[in-house]
């Protein structure tokens, strides 16, 4: 067995749409990014490959890799399924933890798991948390997210 950490932050902006944990969120600022910005997808994308010892989404999807910008994060989670995959692996399980003022994620856990454990081929738990108006999240400039993952061999 494998484990592998993963975080992501990323700057709101106005006028972009709010991709967090594979779900649109309406009515929500977004974030900014190379691709779609979701924070949860992309903090998973670095569990996943770190704990596969595949390096990082910058390696795999960075500015280098240009047919990548602005793909979606369920799209990215699916890449790095195939390329542990490749490597042997199987997801065991996973986390990821949003931290910021919204969207509030547990109002659609469900279906954010849903999505992230259907990308990734193995189940997802997905959860929520403020840092109480502490820094850059909470002053409401950006959301950030954690992440860990288990792999087994295939
Ligand atoms: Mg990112």
């Amino acid at each position: 067995m494998r484990v592998g950490v993963g975080t992501d932050v990323h700057p709101l902006a106005d006028g972009v749409p709010c991709w967090v944990a594979g779900l649109l969120w309406e009515g929500v600022p977004g974030c900014a990014g190379h691709s779609d910005g979701d924070v949860a997808a992309h903090a998973l994308c670095d569990a996943v490959l770190s704990a596969a010892g595949l390096g990082d989404v910058g390696a795999v999807f960075g500015t280098g890799r240009p047919e990548w910008a602005g793909a979606s994060g369920v799209r990215l989670l699916g890449e790095v399924r195939r390329l542990v995959a490749d490597d042997g692996w199987v997801l065991g399980n996973a986390a990821v933890q949003v931290i910021g003022n919204r969207p509030k994620i547990g109002s659609r856990r469900e279906e954010a798991q849903r999505v992230l454990s259907g990308a990734l081929g193995g189940p997802v738990a997905v959860s929520g948390t403020t840092s109480d108006g502490l820094g850059l999240t909470g002053r409401g400039e950006g959301l950030a997210a954690v992440a860990t993952a288990l792999l087994l061999p295939a």
